[in-house]
């Protein structure tokens, strides 16, 4: 990965390339950034400007031996390591093992997650960088380095270390010469005091609109759609990338089926919706309440400023005057956007995403019918 396609970050990058071409780059690095963010690209394009031999004061040239060599994450003196769960075979560090599905994740899911790369190798139980890791990380460095003058071990993920994380302390405060350990994390309260202390943060910028549209654009996603995408991502690169899928269509196909089955009160119909929807993974299910939050966020504003404004595709603003002519009052859509929150949180929480859904619907039909028995006495 060259600095040039990774997205936004352009202050990071230069401040990197300078300390690179000054020899000034610490010893250890923490990368962070939140999810959705550049962190792991941005730190595969550092290693691979680091390694490459025909540098330019821009970039890595992204053709010599060890360029390709670092993309690919075959370069000897250029080691990862990754949350991973037990593997069978003894004495092997899982990432080893998982190597090869790690180096096609970093090749088709720069911009995923640890769910994401847990779902990849089917993990079932919990990840982590089991104290096994560790020590084949420590002994991955003691080796002497094969092809280039440094070598660099990236831990993405370094939030799973959990206590274990203390076995290399030693190694990240005093690594042997010419050693370049990039922690990519996500999140620095997970981490221990003494492994955030021992690093130099380089902490990335929320990926702005232009630039997450700019790079759907060259996905050949129509600039209508980039434009409406990245607004609605706010700043994830992850979840931009899925809403260019169907799921935004499918997102809202489910609300308008549910709207549907909660003003016609059809209680079957509602309750095969409630089924279905918690089937949906768990990602998936938070992903289509946090856009039904947006909706009702989209309604209010339709409501009071009218359609000026407001990012939605036509067949949005269709559902949104049709619910305007039901007469769903201001009150109504902040109790419900409440319920949704907690929603959410449950779902988060494990409940049984089915009874949640219940009740939830049968709440609305609740204010529903209050909302309409209001309009019908103010119309007496
Ligand atoms: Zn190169």
């Amino acid at each position: 990965m060259r600095f040039s396609d990774v997205i936004g970050q352009n202050e990071l990058k230069k401040n990197i390339i300078q300390l690179v071409q000054k020899g000034h780059l610490p010893h250890a690095m923490l990368l962070l950034g939140h999810e959705g963010s550049s962190a792991l690209p941005l730190a595969l394009a550092t290693a691979q400007y680091i390694m490459c031999s025909n540098k330019s004061e821009l970039d890595s040239c992204g053709t010599c031996k060890s360029c390709s060599k670092v993309h690919s994450l075959q370069h000897p003196d250029f080691h990862v390591s990754f949350p991973a769960g037990p593997v069978e075979k003894p004495n092997t560090a899982p990432s080893e093992h998982y190597l090869p599905s790690f180096r096609e994740f970093t090749l088709t899911q720069p911009y995923g997650n640890d769910s994401d790369w847990f779902e990849k190798i089917k993990l079932s139980g919990k990840g982590n960088i089991s104290a096994l890791e560790c020590r084949s990380i420590i002994q991955r460095l003691q080796l002497r380095s094969f092809e280039a003058e440094y070598k660099i071990m990236l831990i993405w993920y370094p939030e799973y270390m959990g206590e274990q994380g203390n076995i290399l302390l030693k190694l990240i405060e005093e690594p042997s010469d010419k050693t370049i350990i990039l922690l990519v994390a996500e999140n620095s309260e997970q981490l221990l005091a003494t492994i955030l202390s021992r690093t130099q943060l380089f902490e990335l910028q929320r990926t702005e609109d232009q630039e997450l549209a700019a790079f759907l654009e060259k996905q050949h996603i129509e600039p209508e759609k980039a434009r409406h995408i990245s607004k609605l991502a706010e700043g994830n690169i992850r979840k931009a990338i899925q809403m260019t899928g169907e799921q935004e269509d499918d997102s809202l196909l489910r609300l308008r089926n549910w709207l549907n089955a909660l003003y016609g009160n059809r209680g079957i119909e509602l309750s095969d919706w409630c089924t279905d929807t918690s089937t949906l993974s768990k990602e998936n299910q938070s992903a289509f309440w946090t856009y039904v939050l947006q909706m009702l966020e989209h309604y209010l504003r339709f409501k009071i400023f009218g359609p000026q404004g407001i990012e939605f595709l036509e067949a949005e603003q269709k559902l949104i005057e049709t619910l305007l002519k039901q007469g769903l009052s201001e009150q109504s859509i902040g109790k419900i956007s409440e319920k949704v929150t907690e929603c959410i949180y449950l779902i988060g929480r494990n409940a049984n995403a089915k009874i949640v859904y219940h009740s939830l619907s049968l709440h609305i039909q609740e204010w529903i019918l209050a909302d309409k028995s209001r309009q019908v006495s103010m119309v007496q």
